[in-house]
């Protein structure tokens, strides 16, 4: 017997979806919404992923088969329709099953549910390697939170940037499972006493925490064209079953029963900010919640097959995303050493021998640093056994390097001052087997500058996985007009195996193709502009070049930089109107973190610049500027198959990899990029020919940093950034409210320019000017674009994953059989 969906007409899959209207959702037709429509029709399609989704697991369990566990607080998945019906191979039944429902395509899809469950990039990537894991059939579990309010909705108000809460789960989700039946406990607060335990001497217990609990709520996750079905399983809290109310407050029961929704409040939010970190009570329970649930579930799985732990090791791969699940580490430890009285070392050999860890940030921000008090006070018993592993730890580099006090100061858990902090990234690295960074420059950073010292300890723990992205979403589905081309000349082996793009680089110098790739390019493009003024009523044009910045606001990304280039441009336009110029969109779309103060003014330029330029009769319609609201994967997926150019201009050795810098290449758009992440490995890729590389690299700035950065000095050799930064000093842009900007002119000039702007500005103005000049060529230009697309197969997220494989986790493929009988 084969998989059903295989055997499935578009008939039996309407019946299916209308048999899911009635019973699931008590209407018919007549009375159904659209948005019921796209549940049931969602439902049946899921019905189609639950065979497999079974026979994964069974055959996981069957076959006891070493898994990798995905540890995560983010994973930004956007929507799931469409790409599951891609999956499963049955596009043109869902297409037909669709008239059945009386709904097109187009509007199903419009309101399937985007789950923003992330910030950016670290999310995005989850979700990229989740659907690479499935596809090559490997043996993952993804582990998060379901967060009842993902990352909020961006409006804006006069150009400002204002929150609204996201509502996903407000009408129902149609590919969750609910497990009440694994339900956890998860325990926080309280305080540790010493017992006396027979035959052991003293041990320590931890004892009058407080109780809650941890509902799993499992998506499944489908690989292309194969039965693997495996599953990211979602935390959500709740208030303990049985929860006693006259423990919690004596008397006053109606108080009792509002407080104890304090632990429906740990998976109540996603904390919104990108690269840094605050330090807050609740996003420490919420690690920790994460962290507990996730181990312990696992452990449960694995002791259906086994009776001890000797084997715990070589059956799980934990992967910690990022140093927020650290405390997976120490909760291993506790329930390893505290339940399972495994004595200390081999308790610390089974944890450091499962856990790997991968390094997002070299920004000092970022790093997670716990307060000694506040994790005593929060986690008693894990501050403990965060304390012992430390003292074992620098009595083993004493032994090593004896006397050397500084190397002991700097790779101690803790960080000594006034507040006693735990450094998380080293826990991370001590408590793994692996530490990876995420682009080539990125992990020699980490290794040469930021991490030397453990690099010393460790020699050979530390290597490199290049990010990747998923083909299936970024290419195939977002712009299947171009993977049609792409199909035409070089057949469909490509979609399997992203390597055999490549072929499609003997294309790039046909003009035929030239010609149906500038055709589809514009196609996009005119598709894009009709959502930009859906969005914000303007108008641009589609035979106007398409200038994209796509990603979260930060200093470090630098979206001022290219604010700045535009403003040198309307500049040289008002000093004479009549100067040639070719006519671009410069597009924007990017959340800032609600307190970063700083970034939500450079959203408020670009947005009272986009008003002045747009509406400039001097302009004429040359120049467009537009920020379009509410960055999210589905916007990502509108506008990135209609870039012409790819924004990656981060100060150099500060973005780790980027992804968005691939998905915009893979489109054929051209990069203009810093030496930085993985725009170098995308130069090596694509050639430097065909990529505008600019600025200072890493070393520069370091040099300039240590003779004394002086960003004034800029200023004084260039009449041109005297006139962009005035403009920003007096806000040109409204007269009437001349300080608006203040804060921007100082962070580049008054407050020492901590990203160098300044130093890169004038190689960046002449870098667009070669842009100009390429796109005046329109057959070089096209066939650059062609090799772009052509060049990118090595950064197909199946490559991440089969790096991870190879040098990290050490998984063995596993096929899904479903020959046996299915009842
Ligand atoms: C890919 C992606 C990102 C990451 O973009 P970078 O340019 O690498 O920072 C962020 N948000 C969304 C919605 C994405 O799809």
């Amino acid at each position: 017997m084969s998989h059903f969906k295989d055997n499935m007409t578009a008939e039996q899959l309407a019946e299916r979806a209308l048999f899911h209207l009635k019973y699931s959702r008590g209407k018919d037709l007549r009375a159904a919404t659209t948005f019921d429509k796209m549940m049931c029709f969602s439902h049946a399609v899921r019905d189609m992923a639950v065979d497999g989704f079974i026979a994964t697991q069974r055959q996981y369990l069957d076959q006891d088969v070493r898994r990798v566990n995905y540890l995560s607080m983010e994973y930004l998945i956007g929507k799931m329709l469409s790409n599951n019906v891609y999956a499963l191979g049955i596009e043109k039944i869902a297409c037909e099953a669709l008239k059945a429902l009386n709904i097109t395509t187009e509007e199903i899809l419009a309101l399937d549910v985007e789950a923003g469950l992330g910030n950016g990039g670290l999310g995005r990537l989850a979700a990229c390697y989740l659907d690479s894991l499935a596809t090559k059939e490997l043996p993952a579990y993804g582990y998060g939170i379901r967060y009842e309010h993902g990352i909020f909705r961006q409006e804006f108000d006069h150009g400002w940037q204002k929150e609204r809460p996201d509502e996903w789960l407000a009408l129902g989700y149609p590919w969750e499972l609910i497990r009440p039946e694994y339900t956890l406990p998860v325990c926080v607060y309280g305080r540790v006493k010493k017992n006396f335990r027979p035959g052991q001497g003293t041990a320590d217990v931890w004892e009058d925490f407080q109780v809650f609990e941890a509902v799993p709520y499992d998506v499944p996750i489908i690989g292309y064209q194969v039965n693997t079905v495996n599953m990211l399983r979602l935390w959500k809290s709740q208030p303990a079953e049985g929860f006693r109310l006259d423990v919690f407050n004596q008397g006053d029961y109606v108080r009792a029963v509002e407080e104890k929704n304090w632990a429906e409040n740990v998976s109540k939010v996603l904390y919104p900010s990108d690269y840094t970190y605050a330090g807050k009570e609740l996003r420490l329970i919420q690690e920790y919640f994460l962290a507990s649930c996730s181990v312990r579930d696992i452990i449960r799985r694995y002791k259906k097959n086994h009776s001890d732990y000797s084997k715990f090791a070589e059956k799980n791969v934990i992967q910690l995303n990022d140093t927020h699940p650290t405390l997976a580490i120490v909760e291993l430890m506790r329930v390893l050493h505290d339940e399972e009285q495994i004595p200390w070392d081999d308790a610390w050999d089974i944890t450091v021998s499962t856990f790997c860890y991968t390094n997002h940030t070299l920004l000092a921000e970022a790093l997670e640093k716990w307060t000694v008090d506040l994790l005593q006070r929060v986690l008693p018993r894990h501050m403990q056994i965060i304390f012992e592993i430390n003292h074992r730890f620098l009595q083993k580099v004493e032994l090593n390097h004896p006397g050397d006090g500084d190397l002991m100061r700097k790779v101690s858990l803790i960080e000594e001052g006034q507040h006693k902090q735990v450094r998380m990234a080293n826990l991370c690295v001590i408590g793994s087997n692996k530490v990876n960074g995420v682009s080539a420059l990125h992990s020699n950073l980490l290794k040469t500058n930021t991490m030397p010292e453990f690099n010393k300890v460790y020699p050979g723990k530390f290597t490199n996985v290049t990010n990747g992205i998923t083909h299936r979403r970024w290419l195939i589905k977002a712009n299947p007009e171009l993977s049609e081309l792409i199909s035409e000349n070089i057949g469909e082996d490509w979609k399997l195996d992203l390597a055999e793009l490549n072929a499609f680089e003997a294309y790039a110098s046909k003009r035929a193709v030239q010609k149906k790739f500038m055709e589809i390019k514009r196609q996009k493009k005119v598709e894009l502009c009709q959502t930009i003024k859906e969005l914000t009523g303007y108008i641009v044009s589609p035979d106007s070049v398409f200038d994209v910045q796509i990603k979260r606001l930060h200093m470090y990304k630098r979206q001022l930089l290219k604010a700045m280039h535009i403003i040198h441009l309307y500049n040289k336009i008002k000093a004479d109107p009549k100067t040639k110029i070719q006519p671009k969109t410069f597009i924007f779309a990017a959340k800032a973190a609600p307190a970063y103060l700083i970034a939500k003014s450079v959203i408020k330029l670009i947005n009272t610049m986009a008003e002045v330029i747009n509406n400039d009769v001097d302009v004429a319609g040359r120049l467009k500027v537009v920020f379009l609201p509410d960055y999210n994967v589905s916007l990502a997926e509108k506008i990135i198959p209609a870039a012409d150019i790819s924004e990656q201009i981060s100060t150099a050795g500060l973005e780790a990899s980027g992804t968005g810098n691939m998905k915009l290449s893979l489109n054929g758009a051209l990069t203009v990029g810093t030496w930085d992440g993985a725009n170098i490995e995308i130069a090596q890729n694509v050639g430097e020919d065909n990529i505008f590389i600019f600025g200072n690299r890493t070393e520069d700035l370091a040099e300039l940093g240590r003779k004394g950065y002086n960003p004034w000095a800029y200023m004084d050799k260039s009449e041109d950034l005297q006139g962009v930064l005035e403009a920003l000093r007096d806000n040109s842009f409204d007269p009437s409210e001349p300080d608006l900007f203040k804060d921007l002119y100082n962070e580049v000039t008054e407050h020492g320019d901590f990203y160098y702007y300044l130093a890169d500005y004038e190689d960046y103005i002449k870098c667009n000017e070669e842009v100009d000049k390429l796109y005046a060529k329109p057959t070089k230009w096209a066939e650059k674009a062609i090799l772009n697309v052509a060049r990118m197969g090595w950064f197909s997220s199946d490559r991440s994953i089969q790096d991870y494989v190879d040098d990290i986790w050490h998984l063995k493929k596993t096929p899904v059989d479903m020959t046996d009988d299915i009842s």
